[in-house]
């Protein structure tokens, strides 16, 4: 039985890939920090199949006594602060866990796996790397521009993840990842706050939703099909990187528009108003990513449409706030 440790497992991605890489047969372990995690809570009552151990990206020795518990033939590091906005306040913290946290991890690897090492690993880079970008699409060869605490410290986990395969001969990939977004997405992202907002709004339980800048474009996917790509890297003969996309750019206001059409209100500029806060030091104006690499050596392709995505994300959030109510 093949086994995987996944840091992050409490994330939107850790829920997915825990949940195929279960179908696939594999022992899954999941890697929550903290005395008592709220989260990992609801992580043991909806997947029941995942063995929790302890323990913290800030915290080298809690990363090796994980690997010597579960003894992975796979790391999937997901585990990051993963908000661009979190990242401007607090880019001290960003750095340690989503920058150095990667170098601990690839340490902790070395370290157990020892020589001929077996442990395959996977970072979670993102296309936030390319930030004010310097082509479009945006591929593997494309030069970083990060925009953010997130971004720089997602640059050095990268560059830290390709250095340990070129050094240590390690199994190490990078996934580079346009968004991606389910109904299990954080309601701090636009997607979900969006979705949430015009369920609620639907419901009468809210009049506003009250936004930033909504002209940035985004490659939007959804995050079941982002997780075959994360799985599918693993099991190559050589360890590559990759970009992972749909190939298609939108606007948030166009994702606005969408979400208020899927409950049939069609007048939905009348519902926003902007605000300061919600913006960002610097942004990032567009991101679509050229993912044709990812298709040729690992076959894998987007599945679920932008359309249907924001449709999936209202839906269930309509059935969140309704059940809600009748409580
Ligand atoms: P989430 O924000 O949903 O999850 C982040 C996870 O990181 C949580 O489980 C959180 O645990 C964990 N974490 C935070 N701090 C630490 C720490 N100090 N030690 C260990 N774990 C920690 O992110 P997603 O699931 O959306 O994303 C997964 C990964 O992919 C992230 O690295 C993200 O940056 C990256 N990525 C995501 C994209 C997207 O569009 N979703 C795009 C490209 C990359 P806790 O519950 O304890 O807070
Ligand atoms: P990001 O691409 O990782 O930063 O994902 P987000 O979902 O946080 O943001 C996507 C885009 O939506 C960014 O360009 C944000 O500036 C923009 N945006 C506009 N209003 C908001 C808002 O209220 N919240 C968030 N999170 N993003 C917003």
């Amino acid at each position: 039985m093949p086994s995987a440790l996944i840091t992050g497992i409490t994330g939107q991605d850790g829920q997915y890939l825990a949940e195929l890489l279960h179908s696939m047969d594999y022992k899954v372990y999941g890697m929550v920090r903290g005395q008592r995690n709220p989260r990992a809570d609801i992580i043991q009552r909806e997947l029941p199949f995942v063995e929790l151990v302890s323990g913290d990206l800030q915290d080298l020795s809690s990363l090796i006594a994980a690997l010597e518990y579960s003894q992975p033939d796979e790391v999937y590091n997901l585990g990051a602060i993963s908000f661009v906005a979190l990242s401007f306040k607090q880019a001290e913290l960003t750095a340690d866990v989503t920058g150095l946290g990667v170098l601990r991890m690839l340490e902790a690897i070395r370290l157990v796996g020892g020589q001929n090492n077996p442990i395959r690993f996977y970072q979670a880079s993102s296309s936030e790397m390319f930030g004010k970008v310097r082509e479009t699409p945006q591929n593997e060869l494309t030069p970083f521009y990060p925009r953010s605490p997130y971004g720089t410290a997602k640059v050095f986990g990268h560059h830290t993840t390709v250095n340990y395969r070129e050094s240590y001969d390690l199994y190490a990939c990078s996934g580079i990842l346009f968004n991606h977004e389910s109904p299990r997405r954080g309601i701090e992202f636009v997607t979900r706050k969006v979705t949430n907002a015009v369920a609620r709004i639907k419901l009468g339980l809210q009049s506003e939703l009250v936004l930033g800048d909504l002209s940035p474009r985004r490659d939007w996917g959804y995050a079941g099909d982002y997780v075959k790509a994360m799985w599918a890297m693993l099991q190559q003969d050589e360890p590559r990187d990759y970009v992972v996309a749909t190939g298609q750019t939108h606007q948030v206001s166009e994702f606005v528009r969408l979400a208020f059409a899927a409950v049939g209100i069609e007048d939905w500029e009348r519902y926003i108003r902007q605000d300061e806060r919600f913006m960002r030091p610097s942004e990032v104006d567009l991101l679509i990513g050229d993912c044709s690499k990812a298709g040729d050596e690992l076959g894998w392709r987007p599945e679920v449409a932008f359309d249907e995505l924001v449709k999936m994300m209202v839906e269930n959030d309509m059935a969140i706030e309704s059940a809600n109510l009748d409580r």
